[in-house]
């Protein structure tokens, strides 16, 4: 059985292809890059309306498909940008008719889940999901995946996309942040803001554009602003595996490409006897694959969808999600 998966919440539209054994027989993604500033979600939802039909086009090409090889649709149904997930449902709902082939709608951040535990070989994890507008942590109890902390305010890459903005480096600012960061060698004081199981960018984002202007270095604020939020969500994931007696932690989210989280989160693994997992950084960014696959697992579990069921949901939480499949 083939699933073509589509992704498109945010900047990122992917379609990935996977058959019932989660082999990814393709995963292409091309990123919304503004000129200028953030996302603009009109003008992201307009890139991915141009480049998603070439993009469904030379997943299967790259995966040796053809359409009539389809046999289930999957797509990202929420949380992200409106305009982004209607243009990508919009996609979805047309392959699916025109191909008379099944639909399913997949929430975004239990795919990012559920890819990890099929890739990784871990079974029941804790997943700190770390991406550009999400900051969960995730973890499956009472037939749910439930999100046992979370950001009050921004998502932490867009807090280091945010900062990169104001210092001048470019979109997306995570990986030149990592750069400068290890050339750092001060650790400069920033609030350190957990809030019972959940965490907050702002203050921070704000402290470290502070210390930045009054001359500090830009390698050490870097280096600082990383280790402070880290350890922030570090904190909080430990808390959580603790309360729920997990031993293992998934990474997921395209900050979970960072070397320093993922060696912070090992050391914590590490002290409580615990295993950490990290997908193929292909999979940690948004992707179309990891979409396909949960949407497999949605379909075997016996789940069906209408046309009608898949209008998007912009603020679909993970609990909301009734796990049929587990
Ligand atoms: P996603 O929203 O999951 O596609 O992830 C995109 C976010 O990941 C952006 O905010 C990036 O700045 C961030 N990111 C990507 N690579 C890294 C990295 N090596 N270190 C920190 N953040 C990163
Ligand atoms: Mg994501």
């Amino acid at each position: 059985m083939l699933c073509l998966g589509i992704e498109g919440t945010a900047h990122t539209v992917g379609v990935g292809i996977v058959d019932e054994n989660c082999n990814i027989l393709s995963n292409l993604t091309d990123m919304y890059e503004p000129l200028e500033g953030g996302i603009h979600p009109r003008e992201a939802a307009n890139h991915h309306a141009d480049v998603l039909i070439h993009l469904v086009k030379k997943s299967l090409k790259s995966a040796g498909k053809r359409f009539e090889d389809v046999d289930l649709v999957a797509f990202s149904q929420g949380p992200g940008l409106g305009p982004c997930l209607r243009t990508v449902a919009t996609g979805a709902r047309a392959l699916a008719i025109s191909l008379e082939k099944p639909i399913m709608g997949v929430n975004h951040c239990i795919a990012h889940l559920e890819i990890g535990r099929k890739t990784t070989g871990c079974e029941d994890p804790v997943l700190l999901y770390l991406s550009g507008g999400n900051t969960q942590v995730i973890a499956f109890t009472e037939k749910r995946y439930r999100v046992l902390g979370e950001t009050l305010d921004i998502g932490i890459g867009n807090m280091l996309d945010k900062f990169g903005r104001e210092v001048g480096l470019s979109f997306p600012s995570g990986p030149a942040i990592e750069g400068l960061a290890e050339k750092g060698d001060k650790l400069l004081q920033l609030p350190y803001s957990v809030k019972g199981m959940d965490v907050s960018f702002s203050g921070i984002l704000t402290a470290a554009l502070n210390l930045h202007k009054k001359g500090e270095g830009l390698e050490d604020v870097c280096a600082s602003l990383q280790e402070t939020s880290f350890a922030m969500v570090t904190e909080v994931t430990e808390r959580a595996m603790a309360h729920l007696e997990k031993n293992e932690v998934l990474l997921g989210g395209g900050v979970a490409c960072n070397k320093r989280l993922g060696e912070m989160v090992d050391r914590m693994a590490k002290d409580r006897g615990a295993s950490k997992f990290v997908p193929d950084p292909s999979l940690c960014v948004d992707n179309g694959a990891m979409i396909a696959w949960t949407g497999f697992l949605e379909y075997e579990s016996g789940i069906r969808m209408t046309i009608d069921d898949t209008h998007i949901n912009q603020r679909f939480r993970t609990d909301d999600v009734d796990v049929t499949w587990r």
